[in-house]
C-alpha cells in the first residue's frame, strides 16, 4: 500500500485551519494538528480525524517561537518520517486599534507570529521537500487575508500588512523554488465564521459586517479549507505563486 502523504497545519485545532484538517484526513493525507494552548481543542480534531480511520497528531507549539517551530517539525519527523505540505494558517488579530496607538509590543507580536513564523516553517518544510535538500517535493499554502487588499483602516492596519507581507512571500519562495519539486500558494479568506473575531474583542464582526459582503454573508471555515486543499492536491500541479480570494467577493 502506498504510505499517506503527511501535512502539518499550523494552528490546526480550531477555525479555518480545523476544517483544513478535517479535509485533508478525508482526501487522504495524514496530519499534523499544530496548536499553540488548547490541546483539548487539538485533541477533539485528532480523534475526529481517527474515528474516520485517518491518521492525526497533535502538536503544540507557538509559531511565534523559532525553538517552538524547531520542535514541531522534530515531532512530525519522528512521527511520521516524511513531509509532503505545510498550512501555514496560525495567524493571530489584536484589539481595534488605530495605527497611532499601537505599542512596539504589538506590532512585535503581531509580526513574530503572522510572518516570522510563517516564513521560519516554510523554512523547515523547505529544507524537507526541496529536491535541493534531497525531498521529493511537496507543497505550501499560506494563509493570508483580504485585509492585504483592504488594509483594514481603524481597525488593525498591523493584521492587514502582516498579511500583505504573506502574499509578497508567497510569490516570492514560489519562484525559489518552483524547479524544486516545491509548489506554494496563499489563500486570502474574507469575512470567515471562527473565534478568531471574538479574540480580536468583535465576537459578532461576522454577522455585523454581512450586509457589506457582496454575498451578504460570511464565508465558512470549511469554504476556505475546499480552497487550500485544492491547491494541495494534484489537481493543482501547475498552480504556483497563485492568490486565491476565497471572500464571498469581498
Ligand atoms: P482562530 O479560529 O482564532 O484559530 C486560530 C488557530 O491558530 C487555533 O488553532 C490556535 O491554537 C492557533 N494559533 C494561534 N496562535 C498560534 C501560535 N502563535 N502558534 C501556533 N498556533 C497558534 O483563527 P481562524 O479564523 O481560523 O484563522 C486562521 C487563519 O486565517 C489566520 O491566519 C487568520 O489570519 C486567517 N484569516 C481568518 C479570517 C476570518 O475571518 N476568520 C479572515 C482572513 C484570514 P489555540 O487554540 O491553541 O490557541
Amino acid at each position: 500500500m502506498r504510505e499517506a502523504p503527511v501535512v502539518l497545519v499550523t494552528g490546526g485545532s480550531r477555525g479555518i485551519g480545523a476544517a483544513v484538517c478535517l479535509g485533508a484526513a478525508k482526501a487522504g493525507w495524514s496530519v499534523a494538528v499544530n496548536y499553540a494552548s488548547n490541546a483539548q481543542a487539538a485533541d477533539a480534531v485528532v480523534a475526529a480525524i481517527r474515528q474516520g480511520g485517518g491518521s492525526a497528531i497533535a502538536v503544540r507549539g507557538d509559531v511565534g517561537s523559532d525553538t517552538d517551530i524547531k520542535s514541531i517539525f522534530a515531532a512530525v519527523d519522528k512521527a511520521f518520517g516524511r513531509l509532503d505540505g505545510l498550512v501555514n494558517n496560525a495567524g493571530i488579530v489584536g484589539p481595534t486599534q488605530r495605527v497611532d496607538e499601537m505599542s512596539v509590543e504589538r506590532l512585535e507580536r503581531m509580526f513574530r507570529i503572522n510572518v516570522t513564523g510563517s516564513i521560519l516553517c516554510a523554512g523547515e518544510a523547505v529544507r524537507r521537500m526541496s529536491t535541493r535538500h534531497g525531498g521529493k517535493g511537496g507543497v505550501i499554502v499560506n494563509i493570508s487575508s483580504v485585509a492585504a487588499e483592504l488594509g483594514s483602516p481603524a481597525q488593525y492596519v498591523d493584521y492587514a500588512a502582516s498579511k500583505g507581507a504573506i502574499d509578497t512571500f508567497t510569490i516570492g519562495l514560489a519562484r525559489e523554488v518552483a524547479t524544486e519539486g516545491v509548489r506554494v500558494n496563499a489563500v486570502r479568506p474574507g469575512i470567515i465564521d471562527t473565534e478568531i473575531h471574538a479574540s480580536g474583542g468583535l465576537p459578532d464582526r461576522a454577522r455585523d459586517l454581512a450586509s457589506t459582503i457582496p454575498v451578504q454573508r460570511p464565508g465558512t471555515a470549511e469554504e476556505v479549507a475546499d480552497a487550500v486543499l485544492y491547491l494541495l492536491s494534484d489537481k493543482a500541479t501547475y498552480v504556483t505563486g497563485a492568490i486565491l480570494n476565497v471572500s464571498g467577493g469581498r
